[in-house]
């Protein structure tokens, strides 16, 4: 077992560890900080939290388990990211596309499964399954009409860090399933 150190004038090699590195489970890597190794986010270190998540997911070396992680830091972040922007700006049920007319029902936001009908985890509270797939999805009123720009893993410090082109793909395409069939899927098509 190896431990790397990266200190404040060397984070930057940080990507370039995890893209050479991710799949080798000999290597862990750690950051020093005052004389202190930190290998998780930390409080403290709130300026350096999007490498901390990186070397946290980075020293998870079960698959299903990094996965399994990366996929609800995703979800959280999406969620964060929506409660803080409001953009759907939902009322009792509805959407702004929904109020205005510019989706193809008129309640219940965009939780419709194309000839299948309203998607069977949406409860009088919302949806009770997160799916990072679904909470990247943005309509064609946010993007064109109200020019929000889109939600992409790419954008995400921690997956671009660590995904392929076809671990981008797998998350932004995979709507209305569990997570447990959302990993047995992203297992399918991955390999290492
Ligand atoms: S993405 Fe568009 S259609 Fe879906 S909930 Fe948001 S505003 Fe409504
Ligand atoms: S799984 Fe997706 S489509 Fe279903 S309720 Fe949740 S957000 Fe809506």
């Amino acid at each position: 077992m190896k431990d790397i150190i990266l200190e404040e004038n060397n984070l930057n090699k940080l990507k370039k560890l995890v893209r050479k590195y991710k799949y080798n489970s000999d290597i862990y890597i750690k950051f020093k900080y005052n004389n202190k190794l930190y290998s998780k986010p930390s409080k403290k270190l709130d300026k350096y939290k999007n490498y901390l998540e990186v070397i946290e997911t980075f020293n998870i070396k079960d698959r299903r388990k990094r996965i399994s992680h990366i996929y609800d830091y995703l979800c959280n972040y999406f969620d964060e990211d929506m409660r803080k922007n409001n953009y759907c700006e939902f009322e009792n049920g509805t959407c702004i596309a929904n109020r205005l007319g510019y989706s193809v029902h008129d309640n219940n936001g965009c939780c419709y499964q194309y000839k299948k009908g309203l998607c069977k985890y949406l409860t009088k509270n919302g949806c009770s399954n997160p799916n990072p797939s679904c909470k990247i999805f943005m309509c064609e009123y946010l993007n064109k009409v109200k020019k929000v720009p889109n939600y992409s893993t790419r954008k995400v410090y921690l997956t671009n860090c660590f995904f392929s082109f076809r671990e981008h793909l797998v998350f932004r395409r995979n709507y209305f399933i569990t997570k447990k069939e959302f990993l047995d899927k992203y297992f399918k098509k991955i390999k290492m």
